[in-house]
């Protein structure tokens, strides 16, 4: 698996794209193609990643937010422009189809019936485990102000845990045991937000969970920038767990 970070930012970020990340999975004819999540700021990176219009397999939807799937109406236009055949997974919590399907109605009336590709749904409850796509995607409710999904995707081989928003939960501290690369945002360096989890949690989860990788992601925008060199030396004094705070365009390969 490799997972590629087209952005790594929150909601309001000047300088960083919305947190979404490319995961490739296997080769040939196994091959995956999946973008977790697709806020506003989201599609551009992906274009500028990948051009094939037919690669892409599925799309994960943590939860309702701006930041996390506005960018599905413009992402879904292009493959429309580009001629796009095969059809696209969409998966998400349920409600996902109706959400998508109006935020495509408010960015371009009219235009779901004319897409040359189908739009399969496939919906994930939270402790639910569903096959899509030719992969295992589990479930878990985080902490958030609306209700977000962490997902855990499997391929038989590997497992790689995505948070989308929230503070960890028991359930979230579950789905990420032992998986092999854990992505999780981290709002903050230490002090609580509400609805949101820190570096200094996201350590200790890893720890717990036994997970020996582990990406920060979507660190408030001011933080991020002022309190840098403290989150550096954070992560180096981490010698048991191998934390990444990963720039747009960086990859992990398992
Ligand atoms: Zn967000
Ligand atoms: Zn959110």
């Amino acid at each position: 698996m490799k997972a590629t970070f087209l952005g790594v930012g929150e909601a309001c970020d000047e300088r960083l794209p919305n947190t979404a990340i490319w995961l490739e999975s296997g080769l040939g004819a196994s091959r995956r193609s999946v973008l977790l999540d697709c806020g506003f700021t989201a599609p551009p990176e992906y274009w500028r990643h990948c051009s094939n219009p037919e690669d892409l397999d599925a799309v994960w939807i943590s939860h309702f937010h701006g930041d996390h799937f506005f960018g599905l109406p413009a992402l879904l236009l292009r493959f429309w422009e580009q001629k796009r055949t095969k059809p696209l997974i969409i998966v998400g919590q349920p409600g996902t189809e109706e959400k998508v399907r109006q935020a495509m109605e408010l960015a371009y009336p009219n235009f779901l019936p004319k897409l040359a590709y189908s739009l399969a749904f496939h919906t994930a409850a939270a402790g639910e485990s569903i096959e899509a796509a030719g992969l295992t995607w589990t479930a878990a409710a985080s902490g958030h102000g609306q209700s977000n999904l962490a997902v855990r995707i499997g391929n038989g081989q590997h497992g790689i845990f995505y948070s989308g928003d929230g503070m960890a939960t028991e359930e979230t501290l579950r789905l990420a045991a032992g998986c092999d690369l854990m992505i999780h945002e981290a709002f903050r360096l230490a002090d609580a937000t509400p609805g949101h989890g820190t570096v200094v949690q996201c350590i200790e989860m890893a720890r717990s969970a036994r997970v020996a990788r582990l990406a920060l992601v979507h660190m408030q925008r001011d933080e991020r920038r002022e309190r840098y060199s403290d989150v550096l030396a954070l992560m180096g004094q981490v010698d048991d767990v191998e934390v990444h705070l990963p720039d747009p365009g960086d990859e992990l390969n398992l």
